[in-house]
């Protein structure tokens, strides 16, 4: 999509640390990172939410969780925390689907 960071990030026009690629996924590092790991996994296709990923959706939403899985796996993280944030008064500044997977410190509950 036009305008879009992470559309630009997926073809390149954009530079980003990838940590993991496949046909439907890239993981790359987050530029603003807010633990030892912080790492945003995003689908190739375009969704401005995570409310869009609905039951037409759920291969491409699994396999979010998967990479997500894999990715810790391999950075060895037994505890982490994963977050999509949905919209602005969640947090969401960049509007194409992404979720985030932090780890490697102590993490705080509730979230603020
Ligand atoms: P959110 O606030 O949930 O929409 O998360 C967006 C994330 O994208 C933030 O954690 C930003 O630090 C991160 N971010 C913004 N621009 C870039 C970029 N060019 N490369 C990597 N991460 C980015
Ligand atoms: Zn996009």
């Amino acid at each position: 999509m036009d305008n879009c960071l992470f559309c630009k990030i997926i073809n390149k026009q954009i530079p980003a640390a990838i940590e993991y690629e496949t046909d439907d996924l890239l993981a790359f590092n987050d530029i603003s990172p807010q633990a030892p790991v912080h790492i945003l996994i995003i689908p190739k296709q375009h969704f401005n939410t995570p409310a869009e990923l609905n039951n037409s959706y759920v291969e491409i939403a699994g396999k979010i969780t998967a990479a997500a899985a894999e990715i810790a796996a391999k950075k060895q993280l037994n505890s982490y925390r994963l977050v999509m944030n949905c919209n602005e008064d969640a947090g969401q500044s960049v509007f194409h689907v992404h979720m985030h997977l932090l780890g490697g410190r102590k993490m705080n509950w509730p979230p603020g």
